[in-house]
């Protein structure tokens, strides 16, 4: 069987989300850096939720791009519409 109990998997992922927010206290994140060292099966948890939270992080640094660009398109538009001779 593996060296480390199941159930130290299931603490750490538990922490995982606190941990990736940086609002652990350096011993438990010690703890978890220490486990994940040894099990494979964790570090690929913790970086797929690393990335998972990258994605929803990404369009929220930045949300009025997307309306930003949409306004301006609607704007010309409607400006072209405008200035279309009838
Ligand atoms: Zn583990």
């Amino acid at each position: 069987m593996t060296e480390h109990a199941h159930t130290d998997c299931e603490k750490m992922l538990g922490f995982l989300s606190e941990y990736i927010d940086g609002g652990l206290n350096p011993e438990l994140c010690q703890e978890i850096e220490k486990h994940l060292a040894g099990c494979e099966n964790c570090r690929v948890v913790l970086n797929t939720t690393k990335r998972t939270i990258d994605l929803v992080h990404a369009p929220v640094e930045k949300p009025d791009l997307p309306e930003d660009v949409r306004a301006r398109l609607f704007k010309r538009l409607n400006l072209d519409d405008y200035l279309k001779p009838k």
